[in-house]
């Protein structure tokens, strides 16, 4: 049976939006190398949400989320804690591919950001663990902890309490699992790290 849930409607909508944003300057990435857009996965009700900045190349020719050498990292941060990833939801402030894998840019984030708001709304985390520095810059600007934004290497591994619409939520900064595809020796900070979310939830 098809998910009818209100859940599901609302994630469906924001998909059909973001297939359909021509006027994304990304857009041209779909028409030249067939790519896709990249909304997000796993579970609508999962009491941790993981923010990345924007799919990379394996991403967006499959669609899904940290799929490539970043997502490999990123399951083994899972494994290390005991998290399943379909219990958990994870998605990217930009939801298409920048160009070459370059840095988003200001006006990208802006356009796609309204997008990660609704899909925090609908899923109603009580932790969202930012990927890397622009969804920590991202997420703690837009959610009332402007002051306490720092250098990600000053605030990884730290908590920030927010309220949000639907009640509290935790706010946890990491680096971004690509640091460990670089730097294997820094895997296990990343992994010490990861592990306040046991605390958590
Ligand atoms: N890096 C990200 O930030 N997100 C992905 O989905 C893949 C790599």
């Amino acid at each position: 049976m098809s998910d009818m849930s209100p859940k599901f409607l609302a994630m469906k909508q924001i998909r059909d939006e973001i297939v359909d944003l021509k006027e994304s300057p990304l857009y041209i990435e779909r028409v030249e190398n067939g790519v896709f857009p990249v909304i997000g996965a796993g579970d609508h009700d999962a009491a941790i949400m993981y923010i990345g900045e924007a799919p990379g190349k394996n991403e967006a020719k499959t669609g899904r989320p940290f799929c490539g050498a970043s997502g490999r990292v990123l399951d083994e941060l899972l494994a290390h804690i005991g998290v399943k990833r379909e219990d958990v939801y994870i998605t990217n402030i930009v939801k298409d591919r920048p160009t070459n894998n370059r840095d988003p840019k200001p006006e990208e984030i802006e356009l796609y950001a309204p997008f990660l708001d609704r899909q925090i709304d609908i899923i109603q985390p009580k932790v969202i663990a930012t990927l890397g520095r622009f969804s920590m810059e991202y997420v703690m600007r837009r959610y009332g902890l402007e002051a306490k934004l720092d250098t990600i290497s000053n605030l990884h591994g730290k908590q920030f309490v927010t309220t949000m619409s639907y009640g509290d939520v935790v706010i946890v900064p990491f680096y971004h699992p690509a640091v460990g595809i670089y730097n294997r020796n820094q895997l296990p900070e990343l992994k010490k790290d990861f592990e306040i979310l046991k605390e958590l939830v």
